[in-house]
């Protein structure tokens, strides 16, 4: 590989906000050198040409709400009882699949198993297998009785939570997450529809509970990401300074005018997929509407879908990542998130869009060099065959995303025959 790479012909969509244009794109090593029409043949000497006709080129995306580590269970106890050798090995793998769908980073939004993120990350930095950048998540950290407590009274079991009651244990918890070497420490700060005796509307996490996670996990110069549901867990959230606030779907007025407020601070996350999934596709696992009904996930559905439209109009960052890595989320659906803000939220494809890859790389802390197709910004590049911004469900297909470059580095290359996607584990 020369080191220069010039796709020439494609049509470019920088998520800056434009509509796309046609250009060349020069990429040098790990950095987009050069964004303009018609790149003359001085630019190509010594240069790899890819031809991007008839394509779409734009920034890899950013999964906002990964699970790396879940691994296709039906129920989240399930991820305590695979061992960590096996485990390690499927969390590769899942960022694979990730990364043949296009998406370049991934913001963890909890891990399994305490080192589990952490490990993976470290070996990708360390350049020994090809992956995702990414920011690993502590696991999820919760109280007795919160989401994630799966402990039982008749039977020795641990939870695959961090289970934390009150300050001093949080503390400590959040600290031992910091040890081990997270980016972002993950609290679950509500309930869920899917827990008996913690419903989506409960919020078992005490203010000064969150508090505490948030002070330590900032002292350590690392993020705060949350579950949270219930409109009350959202303001607990907002006041206690969590950065990343997923679902938010119970949010009301006063919650709402929480985070309009205090939009540069936070980020949401809806995590639909989940829902989507459950309403669209649950035949597929077996379960039926009136179960649905039953457990509210219909009305869950609907009041989802009038909070994004409040989000949206009110200018909050919010970020794609469905929830993926369930029995009825498989991993490698993640881009459908962005038809589904289109669809459900009302986002313009160019916006929806931009929360799959500008607003993402900020969520990464990487918003000045990560994102955008744009001179001197890191080549993170996707080649879609087909205009996205004319159908942005090109991009829930892996058949339809030509070229996956990560780094400057071509993950999937549109020239090869055999797509790099097939070939064992291997380091460039
Ligand atoms: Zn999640």
């Amino acid at each position: 590989m020369s080191g220069r790479i010039l796709i020439r012909n494609a049509r470019v969509f920088d998520a800056s906000g434009a509509d796309a244009y046609p250009a060349d794109v020069l990429v040098e090593g790990n950095r987009i050198r050069a964004v303009a029409t018609d790149l003359g043949t001085i630019d190509a000497i010594g240069a790899d040409v890819i031809d991007g006709t008839g394509h779409t080129l734009m920034p890899g995306m950013v999964e906002g709400h990964s699970h790396p580590t879940f691994t296709g269970v039906s129920e989240p106890a399930q991820l305590g009882e695979i061992p960590p050798e096996e485990h390690l090995l499927m969390t590769i793998k899942n960022t694979r699949v990730m990364l043949d769908h296009g998406f370049t980073s991934l913001f963890e939004a909890a891990s399994a198993k305490l080192r589990l993120g952490v490990v993976t990350r470290n070996a990708i930095n360390a350049g020994d297998f090809i992956g995702p950048r990414m920011r690993a998540a502590s696991p999820e950290i919760t109280t007795t009785a919160g989401l994630g407590d799966e402990r039982r009274v008749h039977l020795y079991r641990e939870s695959f939570a961090l289970i934390a009651d009150g300050v001093d244990e949080m503390r400590k918890v959040a600290r031992l997450c910091m040890r081990e070497g997270v980016d972002n420490l993950k609290i679950n700060v509500s309930g869920d529809d899917f827990v008996t005796h913690a419903k989506a509307s409960i919020t078992p996490m005490s203010r000064a509970e969150i508090t505490t996670a948030v002070e330590v996990g900032h002292e350590f110069g690392k993020m705060l990401v949350a579950h949270s549901r219930s409109a009350e867990s959202v303001k607990r959230c907002v006041e206690a300074g969590v950065d990343c606030i997923y679902h938010c779907d119970q949010s009301d007025a006063e919650a709402l005018d929480m985070l309009e407020r205090n939009k540069h601070k936070h980020f949401v996350g809806p995590a639909f997929g989940l829902l989507y999934n459950l309403m669209y596709e649950h035949e597929k696992i077996g379960i039926s509407k009136d179960w649905l009904i039953a457990r509210g996930f219909d009305k869950a559905f609907d009041v989802s879908c009038e909070t994004y439209h409040q989000m949206r109009k009110r200018g909050i960052r919010v970020v794609i990542g469905g929830d993926y890595g369930f029995a009825f989320t498989p991993q490698g659906q993640n881009a459908r998130d962005i038809s589904h803000f289109v669809r459900f939220f009302g986002y313009t494809p160019n916006e929806a869009l931009q929360c799959a890859t500008r607003v993402g790389a900020d969520l990464m802390g990487m918003k000045s060099e990560l994102g955008q197709v744009r001179e001197g910004f890191l080549a993170d590049l996707l080649l879609v065959k087909g205009d996205v911004l004319a159908d942005v469900t090109l991009l829930a297909d892996k058949d339809k995303i030509a070229m996956v470059m990560t780094d400057g580095r071509l993950w999937k290359d549109p020239r090869r025959t055999i797509a790099r996607e097939r070939l064992p584990i291997a380091a460039e």
